[in-house]
């Protein structure tokens, strides 16, 4: 036997081993991966029972048959894959149990070379074209049979179930292939293997099976397209979809258009696409040479812009990314996406964003207004309206819950009621208006000389309470004696009148620092107490000739 007979088997398993690889990584369907080594399987038969006849030399025919029946048991594995995955169970095979179905194979490939004591196959006469088969090969056959058993099990449960149309057309079409191929095998098995018929009556009949299985798978595929499914889908997402797509190879040679793409652009399949065509205005652009920047001096970069298209009258977008495969850029995608709309409604809303936020403002506006007012309001409501200081209202107000207060943590306190004395003569003598101005002229000088914590109020007419928080009656009498010599030494300039007005005061002083008083039920009974006290005190010291103070405790 020549070399060149092993060279060329060499060649041929180099050949197969490059087929698996090339069909194992490029992208198709796991279903074209298993077809298309079932079909090798198929192909590969034939092949060997051939070669097992051209040849006399019983090493090569002994070589082939073991091939053959290798191959039989890959295509018995292939098959049952091919059925899985036909009848949408390939998740299945993502079990680690599924590489059992891998185990009877591997057994029989090493049976089958090994052949230990003849027990795969004999020769008759020294040779292998005539030959008897041992223990291993009826292993083989059951393994076949298994799992033909197997594949028919699930294609009847496909067929049984609620599947889709599309799974049962296709199971259906694999059940006549199939049930074809096994009965040329069953045929051939028995009349060469059991019968032992010499001459066979049909030479080939498996051979034969194989082939018009085969047929009807190609035919199958072509007509249905049964296996193209995702690729279909992908291919009508492209189409279908409102961006324009450009899919351009390395050499920037156009390979893909889409169908929202292709009537807008001059370009077809082959074309060359240079990007700087895209911008069709005269004028330069510095987005644009940004853009064309990075597409030509950083094609690994994703590169965008946005820009108006004459063609449409409206804006685009484009957008470049790289298609990297291992590390290498091999192309690019370009999307182009119509932005006029896009650019129409982001104005608009805009717009209405702008005078919602002047409306905004004017709302801010009128709250400020408001809330203004409102403070006027609540400080008229507590000032006296021709003096400014507080009035009588806020007075008790304020003095309830101070005097509650004061008594439940025994912290004395001072109450001066002040009253102008013979005030009734300023009006008799220079009007009303004259005495108006007496009386804030005298609100003003009494404010100057309390401390910041006093409060000073209106009473009435020229009478004023003073509260004097936290002050004993010593203080207090300081402070008053402080205010009324104020009072006496200040002049009171009017217009009007020639000379400044001299007054002065007579003052009731209350100093409270016995908490021991029970009739504390209410505050307003209390306040009233101590009014009518200090009034009394005050009536004291205008009786005692004016201009003095006259202090009680309590
Ligand atoms: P006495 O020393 O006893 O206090 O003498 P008097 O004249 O001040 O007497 P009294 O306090 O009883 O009189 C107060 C007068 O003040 C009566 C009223 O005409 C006048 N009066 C009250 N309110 C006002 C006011 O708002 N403006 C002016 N101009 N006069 C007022
Ligand atoms: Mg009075
Ligand atoms: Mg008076």
């Amino acid at each position: 036997m020549g070399l060149v007979v092993w060279i060329d088997l060499i060649l041929f398993i180099i050949l197969f081993a490059l087929f698996i690889y090339v069909f194992a990584s490029v992208t198709i369907t796991n279903l074209h991966k298993v077809y298309l080594v079932f079909h090798f399987a198929m192909m590969l038969w034939p092949f060997c029972q051939f070669s097992i006849k051209i040849t006399d030399n019983p090493k090569l025919q002994l070589f082939y048959v073991k091939l053959s029946f290798m191959d039989t048991a890959l295509l018995a594995t292939g098959w049952l894959l091919f059925t899985i995955l036909l009848t949408g169970k390939s998740y299945v095979l993502r079990r680690k149990v599924s590489l059992l179905l891998f185990v009877p194979p591997i057994f029989i490939a090493i049976g089958v070379i090994i052949n230990p004591n003849g027990m795969f196959v004999l020769p008759i006469e020294g040779g292998y074209f005539q030959r008897t088969y041992g223990p291993i090969f009826w292993f083989i056959i059951t393994t076949v049979i298994t799992y033909a058993i197997i594949s028919l099990y699930i294609i009847y449960l496909a067929l049984s179930s609620s599947n889709t149309t599309r799974i049962k057309k296709q199971v259906s079409h694999v059940l006549i292939g199939v049930s074809v191929l096994s009965a040329f095998v069953l045929l051939d098995i028995f009349l060469n293997v059991v019968l032992s018929l010499s001459p066979p009556v049909i030479p080939g009949m498996t051979s034969l099976g194989i082939l018009l299985s085969a047929i009807f798978f190609i035919i199958a595929i072509h007509r249905d397209k049964i296996f193209d499914i995702v690729t279909i889908a992908h291919q009508d997402i492209i189409d279908t979809i409102e961006q324009g797509i450009l899919v351009l190879d390395d050499n920037e040679t156009v390979v893909e258009i889409n169908q929202s793409l292709l009537p807008h652009i001059n370009l077809q399949i082959g074309d060359h696409f240079d990007i700087a065509d895209i911008y069709l205005s005269e004028q330069s652009d510095i987005h644009f040479d940004v853009f064309l920047h990075t597409y030509r001096e950083q094609p690994l970069e994703r590169a965008n812009i946005e820009l108006f298209y004459p063609g449409i009258n409206g804006y685009i977008k484009i957008h470049a990314a790289p298609i990297i495969v291992n590390g290498v850029m091999v192309g690019r995608i370009i999307t182009i996406q119509d932005m006029t709309e896009l650019r129409r409604l982001i104005d608009a809303t805009n717009l209405q964003s702008e005078s919602l936020q002047e409306r905004n403002l004017e709302l801010i506006g009128i709250q400020n207004e408001l809330f203004q007012t409102n403070r006027k309001l609540k400080q008229m409501a507590v000032t006296d309206s021709l003096t400014g200081c507080y009035n009588r209202h806020y007075l008790t107000q304020q003095l309830e819950h101070e005097v509650m207060n004061n008594m439940k943590y025994q912290t004395p306190f001072t109450i001066l009621l002040i009253d102008i004395d013979f005030f009734k003569s300023i009006n008799d003598d220079y009007g009303h208006l004259v005495g108006d101005a007496v009386i804030c002229n005298t609100v003003e000088v009494i404010k100057k000389t309390l401390r910041q914590s006093d409060i000073l109020a209106r009473y009435g007419g020229e009478e004023f309470i003073v509260y004097l928080p936290n002050t004993s009656q010593a203080q207090a009498k300081l402070l008053a004696e402080r205010v009324k010599s104020a009072i006496e030494d200040n002049k009171v300039v009017i217009d009007n009148v020639t000379h400044a007005l001299s007054i002065t005061i007579s003052i009731g002083l209350l100093s409270l620092n016995n908490f021991t008083i029970k009739n504390t039920n209410s505050s307003k009974i209390h306040l009233n107490d101590m009014f009518e006290s200090v009034d009394k005190a005050l009536y004291q010291a205008k009786k005692a000739g004016r201009n003095r103070i006259v202090s009680i405790v309590r």
